[in-house]
């Protein structure tokens, strides 16, 4: 097969494991497409609750997923935003519909199975209702344009999703419905990857993974599991804040970290510190684990990883430790999305670029494959790149299991016939649907 790698070359995983996700989803090869109902009809530089509570098309959605071959969708239920898509008790729904549920039942006598991913520690409504819950700096400093003082709370403008008012809204009566929107405004797109949206900014938070947010999240994830019949729930931002070093550095924090770690232990910059990171965000996923299998043995679990170098990125930063999670949750999914960073379709230096991010992130695979425990199911991106690279992704970066690709809103008509193809003649689907 044109530019795939052997990857059982790199890595060996435990085969009742992935006999145990075939079967949760039915398939030899899964086949998934992910769309985000909060990031309206484009891309996702977007924040549009309008369009979803208004005009997003459930069958359409799901006829056109069929119409590919798509065995698996797979929803964005909780957005970084934080409002949830579907009929809760505990959570923030600022739309009038309950979307999870409109897909479960429309998916229903198909041959699609149904997976949500669920953003954990990054939530911006949360984060404005619940200052106290928010990570706090441990140092004061400049990083991208953002100013931070120690012991303030992370709580910073969002990087990629911009907001218009919808129509006959004042910017007054829409900050009630959304609280997180600031007066700030950006006027140009730019090809660089966090400078691709236009509209008013939100700010964004990531949320205190000792806090009692952890709790509120446990919380959601019983209802939707108890309510709605899914194979897979996916855990996103299972991590903390890429962007700094010095998170989480609250009482809550600093007090459990000497705890465990004695009162000498430095804190930010030792391995003792970036040990209780990752400890710290394992528990969670424990307990995550916990409450999914609790409730039902058929619903596999799962979690998002950034590709990057371990121990400057995934170590000290986002405190996600390969090995760790996925010796907890079911499966571990890397988000493999060098044509982010740049596409030919803007250019000669981008599309230099992009080809150089997939090179890295080959490669960087390539060393530390071996880091995981459980099977492997990459996603990787439609949107924002051309058919050519979107395929070459999708080829690279299936890992034996088969692909996800990100996302269903953003793909364009060459991109769409090029996946049909791809199902029909190439990843190996037993049966189309
Ligand atoms: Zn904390």
């Amino acid at each position: 097969m044109k530019g795939a790698i052997n990857w059982s070359d790199y890595y060996k995983t435990d085969p009742e494991k992935i006999t145990a996700l075939k079967s949760a989803f039915k398939a030899n090869k899964i086949y998934a497409m992910a769309l985000m109902p909060v990031r309206g009809s484009q891309g996702f530089r977007k924040l549009d609750y309008e369009y979803t509570e208004k005009e997003l098309n459930v069958k359409e959605v799901m006829d056109k997923l069929e119409e590919s071959h798509f065995n698996v969708f797979g929803l964005v239920i909780k957005d970084t935003d934080g409002a949830c898509m579907w009929d809760t008790k505990i959570g923030w729904n600022p739309i009038n519909r309950d979307i999870l549920g409109e897909f479960c039942d429309v998916g229903k006598d198909r041959n699609i199975r149904i997976m949500v991913s669920f953003t954990s520690m990054n939530d911006a409504y949360q984060g404005v209702i619940h200052p106290e819950r928010v990570s706090i700096h441990g140092t004061t400093g400049k990083k991208s344009g953002i100013y931070y003082k120690k012991g303030e709370i992370s709580t910073h403008n969002e990087g990629e999703m911009r907001i218009d008012l919808p129509e006959g809204v004042s910017f007054k009566d829409y900050k009630k419905k959304v609280p997180f929107l600031t007066e700030k405004i950006d006027e140009k797109r730019g090809k660089v990857r966090g400078a691709r949206g236009k509209g008013f900014i939100p700010t964004t938070s990531f949320m205190c993974p000792n806090s009692k947010h952890v709790d509120y999240l446990l919380k959601l994830v019983r209802e939707v599991v108890n309510q709605y019949s899914i194979s897979g729930f996916f855990a996103d931002y299972i991590r903390y804040d890429g962007a700094f070093k010095d998170l989480c550095c609250c009482d809550r924090c600093l007090d459990k970290f000497r705890k465990n770690h004695g009162t000498k232990a430095k804190i930010i910059k030792s391995s003792e510190w970036y040990d209780f990171k990752s400890d710290t965000i394992a528990e969670y996923a424990q307990k995550l684990q916990s409450v999914i299998k609790k409730t039902t043995k058929d619903c596999t679990s799962g979690w998002f990883c950034l590709p990057g170098p371990k121990k400057m990125f995934t170590r000290k930063r986002l405190g996600q430790d390969w090995t760790k999670l996925s010796s907890i949750l079911d499966v571990s999914s890397p988000m493999e999305y060098p044509y982010l960073m740049g596409t030919r379709d803007d250019g000669w230096y981008w599309g230099k670029l992009g080809n150089f991010f997939y090179w890295y992130f080959i490669r960087n695979m390539k060393k530390r494959i071996h880091e995981f425990k459980s099977p492997i199911l990459a996603v990787t991106n439609s949107v924002e790149c051309n058919a050519i690279e979107m395929l070459k992704q999708m080829r690279g970066f299936d890992f034996g299991l088969g692909i996800s690709v990100f996302k269903y809103f953003g793909t364009t008509d060459d991109q769409w016939l090029a996946l049909k193809k791809y199902a029909e003649e190439e990843i190996g689907l037993e049966n189309l649907t």
